[in-house]
C-alpha cells in the first residue's frame, strides 16, 4: 500500500502487555543471585529491583506506548506473585500469612528451603517460560496485599505514569493451579472472587482507568461447561468495580468460543492476531465485534524475534477498523514481551542483514508506536517507516541467508524409509546378541557434572587463551576420568559425559548450518535462569560430524558399549527462535535429515547405541486439541527420519522429561525407539500404566531417582522403585537409570548416587 492510501485511524492508541524483567544486561538475574548468595542484603535487592522496574516503565513511555502495564514485574514469577498475594503458602512452609508474605517465604516456595520442598514448576502454556504452580490444597485464600495497586501507585508517584495494572484472571489462575478436584473448579474459583473484587475496587478507588486481566486458558480447548463459571466470574468482577474498565486479555491462539466470550460483561477484549491461524479475524468478520467494546489487537509477534512487515500489519488493522471505531482499537503485541530478549542494541557481531530482519522487545515497542503514529496521526515519517519495514522483510526473505535449496520435503519424504528395516521384536534379538547386556541394564542419561573447572576451560578456549589442542586434551581427560568412574561403579552402558557441550541445543546449532547466535539475546526460563535460544534463520543442514570425535574417543577406552548422544530435531526446534517464513514441520524435517547424517557418522565410527533426546517434544504440543495429532505426527516423522535408517543392530534410545505423556503414548510408541528413558516423578507412571494396556511394548528406563535434588536416595528406596515397576513391566525390557542428566549435580553426589543405583539393580537382578 502506498503512503497516501493508508487509512486514517484517528484515535488509535497503543499498549503493551508485559515487559521483560531481566534487564538489558541481566541485571535482574545478577541481583537475585547476589542476594541468594548473601552478598547483598534485602534492602539492596529492593533498591535494584525498583531501579529496574522504573527504568523499564520509563523506557516504554519514551518509546511512545500509551497504556503501560504495571505489576507485571516480578522477583521470580508472576504466578507465584499472585499465589502469595492470595496467601497461598503451602502448609509445609509453616507460615500463616497475615500481611505481605516475607521474601524468605516467597523464595522458599520458589526454590525450596530446609525441610520444605519447592513448589512444582511447569511450562507456561506452550512457551519455554516456567511458572511456579500454585498449591490450593488445605489453604484458604486471603488477600495479603494489593500488589497491582502498589505497582500502580509507584508508577504514578515516581514517574507520573498512569499505568495499566496487570493481573492473572481467576479462571486461568485456578485452572493452572493444583491441589483440587477438577469437579470443584467452580467452587474453588468462587473462593477467590471476593479477593479479586477487593483488589479491583481498591484500584478503581485509586482512579485506575483500565486493568488488564490475563486469561490465557481461554485459547486452549477448555471444557465448554466452564463458560458458565467464566461468565459468573466476570459478572462479579464488573459489579465489584463498575467504574473500572477490564481488558480481558487472551494470547497464544484464537478463541474457540468467540461469540460467548465477546458477550462477557467486560469493556475490552485482547486477542492474538499472530498465533491464531487467522481465526480471530474470521470470527470478527463473521460475527462482528460488540459495539462499545475495545479491541486490543495483538498484531506484533510477542514471542518470536522477527521484525514485522508493518505494511501488512497496517492492512490488518484497517480491516479491523471496518468493524471497530479507531478510538476503540488498540495496537499491541500478541502477548507479553517476557518471551523475547530485551534489545538489539548489544548485537554487534550478528550479520547486519540478519539484524535488520529482527525485532526484540524494545524494537517491537517501536513497531507498535510507528503503527499507531502512522495510522492514528498520519505522521509522515512513521508512514515512511511502514514502507521501509515491508522492504526490509521482503529483502531478507529473498536473500541468500534464507536459502531455498531444500528440495521439496514432501518429495523427499516419499523416497525416504520412514520405518526401520526390521521390527522391534527382531531388532531386539540382533542387538542383544551383539551387546550381551545383563538383565536390568544400568545406564545414565548423558551428561555428567559441568564443574567450575569445565566452565573455566571453555572460557579459556573461547577467549583464545587456550589452543584447540589444549581444550581437546582437557575434554579427553574429563572423558577418561568418567569412563574410569563408570567402569569402577559397574555401569553397563556408558556415556562420554557431554563435557564439550554448553547446552544441548546450542552445541548442535553451532555446528549445523542455518543457525545464528546472539550475544545478548537472553530470555527468562525460570526464576533467575535465562536461556539464549539460537535463531534458525535459514535452511538447516549437516556440515560435518558433531559428536563423533568425543564419542569414539570414549569408546576407545572401554569394551563396554558407549551410547552416542544427540539432541533430537523437535527439541532443537522447540528451544530455538524459529524462522516464520516456512512451516515448522519443514524446519523439523530439515533438522532430522541433518541429524540422520550424524547417526550415520556415529555408526561408521563403531558406535552401537545412539540416544536421540527429545525432552521438549511435549511442550510444542498445540494448545488446541484438534491440532495436536498433526503436530505429534510430524514430530514422530522427524524422529523417524533421524533414526530409521540406523542398522537393525544399532540400538536407538530416546529420553524425555518434564512430560505428562497421557495423550501421546501412541505417538511415543510410533517413534519406535528401542529404549526410552523417562523422568518418573513428574510423569506419574503413565508409561507403566500403558504397559498394562500393551500400548507401549519396547525397552523402557524409568528414572529410579530424582536428579533435581541433591538428596542421595538409599539402595532400598531405589530397589523399591524397580520392584514396583517390575510388577507391571516385563523384566527383560526394563532399564535402570537416573531420571535425567547429571550436569547440575556435583561429582560426589553423582558418584554416590550411581553406586547405590548399581547396587539396587544388582539386588533386583538377584530376585528375578
Ligand atoms: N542428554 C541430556 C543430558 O543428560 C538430556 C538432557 C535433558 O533431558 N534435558 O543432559
Ligand atoms: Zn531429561
Amino acid at each position: 500500500m502506498s503512503i497516501n492510501e493508508q487509512p486514517s485511524l484517528s484515535g488509535l492508541s497503543s499498549s503493551n502487555l508485559g515487559y521483560p524483567r531481566i534487564g538489558g544486561n541481566r541485571e535482574w538475574k545478577k541481583a537475585l543471585e547476589r542476594f541468594w548468595q548473601g552478598s547483598i542484603d534485602e534492602s539492596e535487592l529492593h533498591r535494584e529491583m525498583k531501579r529496574l522496574r522504573l527504568e523499564h516503565l520509563s523506557k516504554q513511555r519514551d518509546k511512545g506506548i500509551d497504556r503501560i502495564p504495571v505489576g507485571d514485574f516480578s522477583y521470580y514469577d508472576h504466578m507465584l506473585d499472585t499465589s502469595v498475594m492470595f496467601g497461598l503458602v503451602p502448609e509445609r512452609f509453616n507460615y500463616r500469612p497475615v500481611g505481605p508474605v516475607p521474601l524468605s517465604v516467597y523464595f522458599g516456595i520458589a526454590r525450596g528451603q530446609k525441610g520444605a520442598a519447592a513448589s512444582e514448576m511447569t511450562k507456561w502454556m506452550n512457551t519455554n517460560y516456567h511458572y511456579i504452580v500454585p498449591e490450593l490444597a488445605n489453604v484458604a485464600p486471603v488477600l495479603t496485599e494489593n500488589k497491582p495497586l502498589l505497582a500502580y501507585r509507584e508508577a504514578k508517584q515516581e514517574l507520573g505514569i498512569d499505568g495499566k495494572p496487570v493481573l492473572i484472571g481467576p479462571y486461568s489462575f485456578v485452572v493452572l493451579s493444583k491441589g483440587y478436584n477438577r469437579k470443584d473448579l467452580g467452587a474453588i474459583i468462587r473462593t477467590f472472587l471476593p479477593l479479586y473484587a477487593q483488589v479491583l475496587s481498591e484500584l478503581a478507588a485509586e482512579g485506575v482507568q483500565w486493568v488488564q486481566i490475563d486469561e490465557p486458558v481461554l485459547t486452549t480447548s477448555f471444557p465448554v461447561e466452564d463458560l458458565e463459571i467464566i461468565q459468573e466470574v466476570y459478572e462479579a468482577l464488573t459489579q465489584a468495580a463498575p467504574s473500572l474498565n477490564i481488558m480481558l486479555q487472551t494470547y497464544f491462539g484464537s478463541l474457540d468460543h468467540y461469540e460467548r466470550l465477546t458477550k462477557l460483561p467486560v469493556q475490552g477484549l485482547g486477542l492474538d492476531f499472530v498465533y491464531d491461524d487467522g481465526e480471530n479475524l474470521q470470527h470478527i468478520s463473521r460475527h462482528g465485534f460488540p459495539k462499545g467494546k475495545t479491541l486490543g489487537a495483538g498484531v506484533i509477534d510477542g514471542r518470536n524475534i522477527w521484525r514485522s512487515d508493518l505494511n501488512a500489519v497496517a492492512a490488518l488493522l484497517s480491516q479491523l477498523a471496518e468493524q471497530i471505531p479507531a478510538t476503540q482499537l488498540i495496537v499491541q503485541p500478541s502477548c507479553s514481551l517476557l518471551h523475547v530478549p530485551v534489545s538489539l542494541d548489544a548485537e554487534h557481531k550478528l550479520d547486519r542483514e540478519l539484524v535488520h530482519a529482527l525485532a526484540f522487545a524494545d524494537e517491537k515497542l517501536e513497531e507498535i508506536a510507528i503503527l499507531t503514529a502512522a495510522l492514528g496521526k498520519h505522521d509522515p515519517s512513521a508512514l515512511a517507516m511502514l514502507e521501509q519495514s515491508a522492504e526490509a522483510v521482503a529483502r531478507f526473505n529473498s536473500s541468500a541467508a534464507r536459502v531455498q535449496t531444500a528440495a521439496d520435503l514432501a518429495d523427499l519424504l516419499a523416497k525416504e524409509p520412514l520405518s526401520r528395516s526390521v521390527p522391534f521384536a527382531e531388532r531386539r534379538v540382533i542387538q542383544q546378541n551383539k551387546l550381551k547386556l545383563p538383565p536390568l541394564p544400568t545406564t545414565t542419561i548423558g551428561s555428567f557434572p559441568q564443574t567450575a573447572e569445565i566452565r573455566k576451560a571453555r572460557l579459556h578456549y573461547r577467549k583464545g587463551e587456550w589452543s584447540a589442542e589444549q581444550y581437546r586434551t582437557f575434554i579427553q581427560q574429563q572423558i577418561k576420568e568418567w569412563i574410569d568412574i563408570q567402569e569402577d561403579i559397574g555401569i553397563d552402558v556408558l556415556v562420554h559425559g557431554e563435557f564439550e557441550r554448553t547446552d544441548m541445543v546450542e552445541f548442535f546449532g553451532e555446528k549445523l548450518k542455518g543457525f545464528a547466535f546472539t550475544q545478548n539475546g537472553w530470555v527468562q526460563s525460570y526464576g533467575s535462569r535465562c536461556v539464549k535460544p539460537p535463531i534458525i534463520y535459514g535452511d538447516v543442514s549437516f556440515d560435518q560430524p558433531m559428536t563423533v570425535e568425543e564419542t569414539a574417543f570414549a569408546q576407545s577406552l572401554t569394551s563396554k558399549p558407549v551410547k552416542g548422544m544427540l539432541t533430537g530435531p523437535v527439541t532443537i526446534l522447540n528451544w530455538s527462535f524459529e524462522r516464520n517464513d516456512i512451516p515448522r514441520r519443514q524446519v523439523a524435517l530439515q533438522l532430522a535429515l541433518a541429524l540422520r547424517a550424524e547417526v550415520e557418522a556415529l555408526e561408521q565410527a563403531g558406535i552401537r547405541m545412539i540416544q536421540v533426546d527429545e525432552p521438549a517434544i511435549r511442550e510444542g504440543l498445540p494448545l488446541k486439541k484438534e491440532q495436536q495429532q498433526a503436530y505429534l505426527d510430524w514430530a514422530v516423522q522427524a524422529f523417524l527420519v533421524t533414526t530409521a535408517t540406523a542398522q537393525p543392530a544399532t540400538q536407538i534410545h530416546t529420553h524425555m522429561c518434564y512430560s505428562e505423556f497421557q495423550e501421546m503414548i501412541q505417538s511415543i510408541s510410533d517413534m519406535d525407539a528401542d529404549v526410552i528413558s523417562i523422568e518418573t516423578s513428574r510423569s506419574h507412571g503413565e508409561l507403566i500404566v500403558s504397559f498394562e494396556d500393551q500400548i507401549y511394548d519396547k525397552g523402557i528406563g524409568l528414572g529410579v531417582y530424582d536428579i533435581h535434588s541433591p538428596r542421595i536416595p538409599d539402595v532400598s528406596e531405589m530397589l523399591g522403585m524397580i520392584q514396583r515397576a517390575l510388577r507391571v513391566l516385563p523384566s527383560d525390557l526394563f532399564w535402570v537409570n537416573p531420571d535425567c542428566g547429571l550436569k547440575t549435580r556435583t561429582k560426589e553426589e553423582s558418584v554416590a548416587a550411581l553406586r547405590q543405583m548399581v547396587q539396587a539393580a544388582q539386588a533386583a537382578r538377584a530376585t528375578l
